[in-house]
């Protein structure tokens, strides 16, 4: 154990190694790179964690993603698209209570992008806040179009890396096409973000180790680690999932290797356990993304089962309370990746 921290602290290790840890089978065994982690996160962020505050503006899409609750074959979903006002009201309320970070989400849904181009230009120019968007695959014109505008983030999480999982996963989508999209963000000079589900049906430790090593080279700006939840509505919709150790193990390698990196305690590790928020906090997250979606919308944007804070009003007060329960405090600021 001790030559394989060494190994991880210096950068020396290889994908056994990384195979190695996540085979690790407790949590016990597993504390001196929890503590490893959280050393690391603490150098280059202090306690402060940095609160996003999401808005998920349509559950419209053109996809058919098999693990996703609003793919377009789930027929018992109500569809919407969020109006100007309601996104605008919400950005007054983030700055009222001083989140400096926006982000809007949203299913493949191409025909909102004139919509959303003008929402990016009226934020820009009203409100002094960071705006993230997450709303999938476009061609290069488009992704620079909605940085022109102002966008200055982009979530495009991949998912896995491993090609036969991918596609299993993914009918309409090209893992290499996936790749190309990271890579024209970084290009056109958003900080970019993309992640991982653990736990997928048929995923093994060698997929995860690969898919680690595949964010060494990418070295995006945050990752998004959510342990994979079933849908009822989905093909996958019978299958269970793995217990939160499993994506609380990813996210301490990926702060070991990747250091400065944002790492957000994902809504996804909340529904799986009442606790895995504050202890994704406790072993190297540095972000907390509450959901500032209007009430009537929220119930439609499930792309789990018992998905948290949908009923709920998640608000900044809620997770400053998560947030000093791992004790952490709100840090102050946009919270923009920095190369050290
Ligand atoms: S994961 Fe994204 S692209 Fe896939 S079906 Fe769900 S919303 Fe659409």
């Amino acid at each position: 154990m001790e030559e394989l921290i060494n190994r991880l602290k210096s950068g020396t290790y290889t994908k056994d190694d990384l195979v190695s840890a996540l085979n690790i089978p407790d949590e016990e065994k597993f504390m001196p790179l929890f503590n490893l982690s959280e050393q690391i996160c603490e150098e280059y962020f202090g306690k402060g964690v940095f609160i996003r505050g999401i808005i998920e503006y349509s559950n419209k899409c053109r996809k058919n993603c098999n693990y996703c609750g609003i793919r377009r074959g789930n027929e018992k979903v109500l569809r919407y698209l969020i109006k100007p006002e309601e996104i605008y009201k919400v950005a007054e309320k983030l700055k009222a209570q001083g989140v400096m970070t926006l982000v809007l989400q949203g299913g493949e849904d191409a025909e909102s992008d004139p919509m959303l181009l003008d929402v990016i230009k009226q934020i820009r120019t009203k409100y002094e806040m960071a705006i993230t968007i997450s709303i999938g695959e476009r061609p290069f014109e488009v992704y620079k179009q909605f940085k022109e505008a102002g966008a200055d983030r982009f979530l495009l999480r991949i998912e896995t890396t491993n090609p036969v999982l991918f596609k299993a996963l993914h009918p309409d989508d090209d893992l290499e096409y996936r790749k190309k999209c990271l890579l024209w963000l970084k290009e056109l000079g958003y900080q970019v973000g993309t992640g991982i589900m653990t736990g997928l049906p048929g995923q093994t430790m060698e997929m995860i180790a690969g898919d680690l090593l595949y964010f060494k080279e990418l070295q995006p700006a945050m990752l998004g680690i959510g342990p994979f939840l079933p849908h009822e509505d989905t093909p996958l919709g019978n299958e269970k999932p793995k217990e939160l150790f499993l994506t609380l193990k990813v996210l301490a390698l990926i702060r070991i290797m990747l250091k400065n990196v944002n790492l957000p305690a994902t809504t996804a590790m909340g529904t799986l356990d009442k606790d895995g928020r504050k202890k994704a906090m406790m072993y190297g997250a540095n972000v907390f993304m509450p959901n500032y979606t209007p009430a009537p919308y929220r119930e439609s944007y499930l792309l789990y089962d018992n998905k948290i804070c949908v009923k709920e009003d998640c608000s900044n007060l809620c997770a400053g309370g998560i947030i000093k329960s791992a004790g952490k405090f709100v840090a102050q600021g946009r919270g923009d990746y920095k190369s050290f």
